[in-house]
């Protein structure tokens, strides 16, 4: 059995590890392979970053920090202490050391001409992630948010803001002219079952989605299409993904997403829709918009939880 699942970082990355762990015993020789969103990408310092392709292997790797929520357990900030030293970089962007050990490795990689997917195949074997790992694109994909009187990298909308400056749309440069990276299309065609991670809908899926051919993929794909609500009881769970919600006219709620979305029969990219128990309420309106939605436990808390709502999503795509 063939699973592909559409991914951003954080949220992703707990549903891909749910996901892994529940094939393990229920569809042993599952092949899982996971499309991740590379509009975060940047470079930095001589640096590419790909804070969804790294949030997902540090995850599935062990190697994350799960109490901060983001990059390597057990890391310390020497060196972004003497980038800030010497005024290079951006002082509110701090990189860890062992995450500068990959940044660095990427880099490298690219420069001798090696394209993105490949240099993810080579950095993810040094682990057995159980998920094959490909970049949306290897063209570089760059999300800009639109703010009064300009644009900011969506980095520093993010991180530096903490998306607290009104956004008022998303631009993602290079994207018209960028590509599938080899894999991707195939992933999402020879699927038997394709996931749409609870990922950030604008920047992280609407981003993938945004790469001319992925979306008539999904629409056209033999597959089921099985949706996962990041929205419950109208917030989002971690993150600031309602501000994106807000900036393209979508309410912060999980019917919303879904409808967002749309069903496949009209045009839209869902069979099937997730949304958590306690917004079973919106059920019957995403049915009559075409889109089966089931409601069960969306909170992601721990392996356990996290392998159940993997288990509920397949149940869906049956
Ligand atoms: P990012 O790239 O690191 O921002 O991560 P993603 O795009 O993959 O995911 C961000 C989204 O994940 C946010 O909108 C959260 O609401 C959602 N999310 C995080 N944890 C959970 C969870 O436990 N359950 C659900 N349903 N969504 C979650
Ligand atoms: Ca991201």
């Amino acid at each position: 059995m063939k699973i592909t699942v559409l991914s951003g970082g954080v949220g992703g990355a707990r549903f891909l590890r749910g996901l892994r762990e529940h094939v393990r015993s229920a569809i042993p020789g599952a092949e899982l392979t996971a499309v991740v969103n590379t509009g975060d990408d940047m470079w930095l310092t001589g640096l590419r970053i790909a804070p969804d392709l790294d949030s997902i292997m540090y995850t599935l790797a062990g190697e994350n920090d799960e109490a901060r929520g983001w990059g390597r357990v057990g890391e310390t900030e020497r060196v972004s202490g003497e980038l800030r030293a010497y005024g290079v970089g951006w002082p509110w962007f701090t990189l860890g050391d062992l995450d500068i050990g990959t940044h660095i490795t990427r880099s490298h990689l690219l420069r001798e001409g090696q394209p993105l997917s490949a240099v993810t195949e080579r950095i993810a074997s040094r682990w057995p992630l159980g998920v094959r790992l490909i970049p949306a694109t290897d063209d570089e994909v760059e999300t800009f948010v639109t703010v009064e009187g300009g644009e900011l990298h969506f980095q520093e909308w993010w991180t530096r803001h903490r998306a607290a400056v009104p956004a008022l749309g998303f631009v993602q440069r290079g994207v018209e002219a960028s590509a599938p990276a080899p894999g991707v299309l195939e992933a999402i065609a020879s699927a038997d079952v394709v996931l749409i991670a609870p990922s950030n809908p604008v920047v992280s899926i609407g981003t993938i989605l945004g790469i001319p051919g992925i979306r008539d993929a999904v629409a056209t794909t033999d597959a089921r299409v099985v949706g996962v609500s990041p929205v419950i009881a109208g917030a989002v769970v971690r993150g600031m993904a309602d501000a994106c919600l807000t900036a393209i006219g979508v309410e912060t709620s999980a019917e919303a997403v879904g409808l967002h979305y749309g069903s496949r029969a009209s045009g839209g990219i869902l069979d099937a829709w997730l949304v958590d128990s306690s917004d079973a309420a919106s059920v019957v309106a995403l049915a009559d918009a075409g889109i089966a939605a089931r409601a069960v436990p969306l909170w992601m808390r721990d392996p356990a939880t996290s392998a159940q709502l993997a288990a509920d999503a397949l149940a869906s795509a049956r």
